[in-house]
Formats: structure tokens, sequence, C-alpha cells
């Protein structure tokens, strides 16, 4: 078994892990880098259609949003994810094409007046409808078997919708070890989503630690307050706000945006 880590290992956006095992590469995660870039990533070792398998946690961008690109540069494995990342990476990675599109668009008009070469989005939206045909949905809590020596099963967390904390059985030379990767990891008595579940045990934990730096101990935000609070100062200046709407992305399908507008602004 071997464990190279690939993204978010020296900053917090564009996870990636690779694991080599059983004869088999795996990534982890392969999202993209989102705000600043704090450190440059080494990039994949190897290429992307010698990559078999993904396992996703999560549907966040920064778990998800390379995967048009993994797509784009040749790979054609299975993605193995829960049902409910499945249906939100179905929008979100068709959501995120449309912004790679839009912003090389965009980049293009002004870069042909400045006489500067022609910008290549990072993927476009057929990418992400390959990728999107690659996902096997899993549901919770069940061992699957991957291929020979390698088992999976996803523990809901709690984070988001779909969210997982995914433990790997390797068999290499007669010998099972487990490593487990915690994706993001939710809080408790949250609205919507469950309580994070437990596992029971591993050999390897590869663990996130965004908020590791903060004490969890003190009085839970008040989310409803803060949320009409922050409404109210943006409808004052006569803002407006885009909402996502994870519950609503079922119904609505092709519109994952509410567009709350000022009513002051009279439109
Ligand atoms: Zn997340």
């Amino acid at each position: 078994m071997k464990l190279t880590f690939v993204g978010a290992a020296h900053e917090v956006t564009g996870s990636c892990h690779f694991l080599q095992v059983a004869g088999k590469n795996i990534l982890v995660d392969c999202g993209m880098e989102q705000g600043p870039d704090l450190y440059e990533n080494p990039g994949l070792p190897i290429s992307a259609t010698d990559v078999d398998y993904v396992f996703l946690t999560h549907a966040h961008i920064d778990h998800s949003g390379m995967l048009p690109k993994l797509a784009k540069d040749g790979f054609k494995g299975q993605i193995f994810t829960t049902y409910a990342t499945a249906d939100l990476c179905n929008i979100m990675l068709r959501d995120s094409a449309h912004i790679q599109e839009f912003e090389a668009e965009w980049r293009n008009r002004k870069g042909r007046r400045a006489g500067k070469p022609e910008y290549e989005p990072v993927y476009e939206m057929q990418d992400a409808l390959n990728a999107i045909e690659l996902l096997v949905p899993c549901q919770y809590g069940e061992r699957i078997t991957i291929c020979e020596g390698i088992q999976i099963r996803f523990t809901d967390v709690g984070h988001l919708l779909g969210s997982a904390s995914i433990e790997v059985w390797a068999t290499e030379d007669g010998v099972t070890k487990k490593i487990v990767f915690s994706g993001d990891i939710g809080n408790l008595d949250q609205p919507i989503i469950k309580d994070p579940a437990y596992t029971e045990s591993a050999d390897y934990i590869v663990m996130e630690s965004t908020y590791g730096n903060r004490l969890h101990t003190q009085e839970k935000p008040d989310y409803l307050g803060d949320f009409t609070r922050i409404l109210k100062e943006t409808f004052d200046k006569g803002g407006e706000m885009l909402l996502f709407l994870p519950l609503l992305w079922a119904e609505l399908r092709n519109s994952s945006i509410l567009y709350v507008r000022s009513k002051k602004r009279n439109y």
C-alpha cells in the first residue's frame, strides 16, 4: 500500500489522495483548489488514463471539482460515491463546467482585444457529462467489493447531504489492512443532515483538519438569527443574495440557485 498526497495536504482545498494498493491506482476525491493558492500542488504522478477508480467522499467542489478534468484527460474508470452525492454532482459538476466556460469566454473577450493567446477552459460541459456518466451510486453502510483485494464502505458523517467517510479494506499478499478517509466531518444537532456516525476501527486514518485550530465547545452559533440579520442588512443596503438550496435541487434540477432580490429595488 502506498499513499501520496496530491492535494489539500498543505492547504484546505483541492482534496486529492492517490492510493496504490492491490495493483490498482485509486484517487480518493478529485477536488478543485478554491481561494488563494497557498501551496503549489505537485499534480497527479500518473496519467489520468492509468487511474482505475475514484472514491468520492462528498460533492463539494473542493473534493469533486476536478473530476471533469480527469475525464477530459482520459479517465474512464468508475467513481464510487453515495446516492445523494451522485445526485448533487450531477448538478454541481455541470454548474462548474458552465462557470469554466463562462470564465474562458470572458477572459478571451478581454484577451483578444489585448492580443493575448486563447485561454482554454479547465474543462467544458461535455467533460462534466462524461464524468457524471462514470458515477456509481452506493448505499451507506454496505461493504462493497470493488475488485479482488479491495472493499469499501461509506459512513454518513453529517457534513453535507451524501457526505461520507470511506473505509477501505485492502488485501495484499494475504494480509488485510484498513485505511479510513474521514472526508469532511459535520457537527452535531444540525438541521436537515444527520449527526456523524462512528467508524469503529482502522489501521490508518487520513483525517480532515479544516477547523482543527478552533474549539467547538462554545455555545452553538445562532444560524437562523445570523442568517436573518445578514439578509436584512443586505436588503437595507439595496443588495441581492444568491442562496444555494440543496434540498430543493432534486425538485428544481435546472435551477439550483435561488436569486433573492431586495424589495426596495422594484424589479
Ligand atoms: Zn466539504
